[in-house]
């Protein structure tokens, strides 16, 4: 049994899973591929986009997160917005996994020698170059253009790729069934639902895709996690184990059934929910 698994979404668009529960995505025109993230890096993501197509992919991360961009040092060049180009710091990384997998660890123990022996697997091939993947970046691969849209919050330069072609919003984590909003950099939960709602005014569009899970979602679920994130309160949030420093993490949760999902959630800090 292979480590990756390869979905196929359209024609020309294959969402790479691998078993730790992210996804990449692999867009084909009719000259050139675009990979978008590099999930853990715990094996060679090349080598089930080599099975899908001949063309070596321009690469980019929806934004710096060890499980997105933990691949990157796989390839000569990656594309990631300057505001998460400090993510990618080994040592940076290395901290994420470590925060990640602590708390996996403790809840599904059995992770811990399988993630010995992953962590074991990890290749710094290449230390590759950097390019600015600024808002309104055209990735032009032949008769399909995916336009990126700066949407800081999850990550201070999480990116969003437009594919006009698909109609379809691929989101990485910026919106998202149970996003994360419980780093120290992050938005309050108005701001961040306020600049969901002009996301939700873009025109032309009628889905969105995630990184983690196959779920294809409409495009009216940002006006929904808009008026979600909205609804949560102190009260209603129950505080998880999730270590964050001293500041614990509340989840603010409703059923998912309407989008083909057990729940609907938000991570956040009592911070969050200040304005
Ligand atoms: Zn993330």
């Amino acid at each position: 049994m292979g480590y990756f698994k390869t979905h196929k979404i359209d024609a020309d668009t294959y969402y790479i899973t691998e078993p730790l529960g992210v996804g990449a995505y692999l867009f084909l025109g009719n000259d050139r591929a675009l990979l978008s993230d590099t999930g853990y890096g715990y094996m060679d993501i090349g080598k089930p986009v080599a099975r899908i197509t001949d063309m070596p992919p321009i690469v980019m991360n929806t934004h710096g997160h060890a499980d997105h961009a933990g691949g990157d040092t796989r390839f000569k060049e990656i594309y990631i917005h300057p505001a998460d180009a400090p993510l990618l710091d080994p040592n940076r990384q290395k901290e994420q996994r470590d925060l990640l997998f602590g708390y996996a660890k403790k809840v599904y123990p059995f992770l811990t020698p399988i993630l010995f022996f992953l962590e074991l697997r990890r290749t710094e091939k290449y230390k590759p170059v950097v390019k600015a993947l600024d808002d309104g970046h055209l990735f032009d691969l032949g008769g399909r253009v995916l336009e990126s849209i700066h949407f800081p919050g999850h990550t201070p330069g999480s990116v969003i790729l437009a594919d006009r072609r698909t109609k379809t919003l691929y989101a990485g984590d910026a919106v998202n069934h149970g996003l994360f909003l419980f780093f120290p950099d992050s938005p309050t939960l108005r701001e961040y639902a306020a600049a969901l709602r002009k996301l939700a005014r873009l025109q032309g569009f009628e889905r969105i895709r995630v990184s983690h899970g196959l779920t294809e979602f409409p495009f009216g679920f940002i006006e929904y996690y808009a008026d979600f994130l909205e609804r949560a309160t102190l009260e209603k949030s129950e505080r998880t184990d999730i270590p964050n420093g001293a500041t614990p993490v509340l989840k603010y949760t409703e059923p998912g059934e309407a989008y083909g999902v057990s729940e609907i959630s938000a991570l956040f800090t009592e911070g969050s929910l200040a304005g």
